[in-house]
């Protein structure tokens, strides 16, 4: 029997596709995923996994083998944190529910800035920024789209100054679960929750190890050591951190859209050595040492 070379695998357990906020439908990522060498991929758009089913079709006629994902907005200590949920089982009724629920947290969201915007003056505002937003949720930089498409203001930048931006009408805060609730979810349709881009929160050390102690008492098991546009700097904090908590080391790209070099599909820096990759703990288990490709 020929044991797998790390160097035959490229894992990539983070990216997004058209089902949140990704440029590319979930068939033509997955095909793109395979013309990069990413032999396993997870697809984790916030708050759903209503791209699985067709990126699940095309993974199987490419070759990669799909890891189901998803990406959850939740609060922490009044903070917006991601945890990512790697390999569940997407038909868990429960989960499925909960998933609605987040959707419906971000509709009602929505309602509230068109309630905000209404001085604006804007007719049909949800319904245009739904048309922005490709038929999906809108966002603050949709509406923001709108805003200038009607003349309100001459460009986003001053959509946000005006009415979107932070103590504005139409700063909006999510209503997000709580952070022990959604690892729960994760965690009861048999998946693996992950703390995204712990990084990316822009905490004191001392306040994401206490994200993270939280975060574990929850059931969570695993945070993302590689991501895109990291430095070496954080690897190697993330790296110890994943050592001393006998945390799952996880790690993936990010990829929303083509033309970002810096977070594309497979683009991985590869995992500081003494590690446990979280794909070893998968239902189905990836048998290999931590991805060897290397970050251009
Ligand atoms: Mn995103
Ligand atoms: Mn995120
Ligand atoms: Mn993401």
């Amino acid at each position: 029997m020929t044991i797998p070379q790390a160097s035959d695998f490229c894992i990539d357990l983070h990216c997004h596709s058209t089902a949140s906020d990704g440029a590319l439908p979930p068939r033509d990522l997955v095909r793109r995923a395979a013309d990069k060498g990413v032999t396993h991929l997870a697809l984790t758009d916030h708050d759903t996994v209503a791209g699985l089913a067709e990126a699940r079709a095309e993974a199987a006629a490419s070759g990669v083998r799909l890891i189901s994902g998803t990406e959850l907005s939740c609060v922490w200590k009044t903070q917006t944190i991601h945890i990512v949920g790697l390999d569940f089982d997407p038909d868990n009724p429960a989960f499925r529910e909960a998933l609605a629920r987040q959707h419906e947290n971000r509709w009602g969201r929505a309602r509230m800035i068109v309630e905000r915007l209404q001085k604006t003056g804007v007719t049909n505002l949800l319904e245009k920024a739904t048309l922005v937003a490709g038929g999906d949720v809108p966002g603050r930089p949709h509406f923001a789209r709108v805003l200038v498409d009607e003349g309100k203001v001459k460009d986003v930048a001053q959509a946000f100054k005006r009415y979107l931006g932070a103590g504005k009408p139409g700063d909006v805060k999510a209503f997000w679960p709580e952070l022990a609730e959604v690892v729960e979810w994760i965690t009861a349709a048999n998946g693996i929750a992950v703390l995204a881009h712990p990084r990316k929160y822009r905490m004191t050390a001392t306040r994401l190890r206490s994200l993270v102690h939280d975060f574990m008492r929850a059931g969570g098991r695993s945070i993302e050591v590689s991501t895109s546009g990291q430095s070496s700097g954080d690897l190697g904090f993330l790296a110890e951190l994943c050592r001393r908590q006998e945390l799952l080391a996880s790690q993936g790209s990010d990829f929303h859209f083509p033309g970002a070099p810096w977070c594309e599909l497979g683009n991985i820096v590869k995992m500081p050595d003494g590690l446990e990759p979280v794909w070893h703990h998968f239902r189905e288990p990836v048998s290999i040492a931590p991805a060897a490709q290397s970050g251009a």
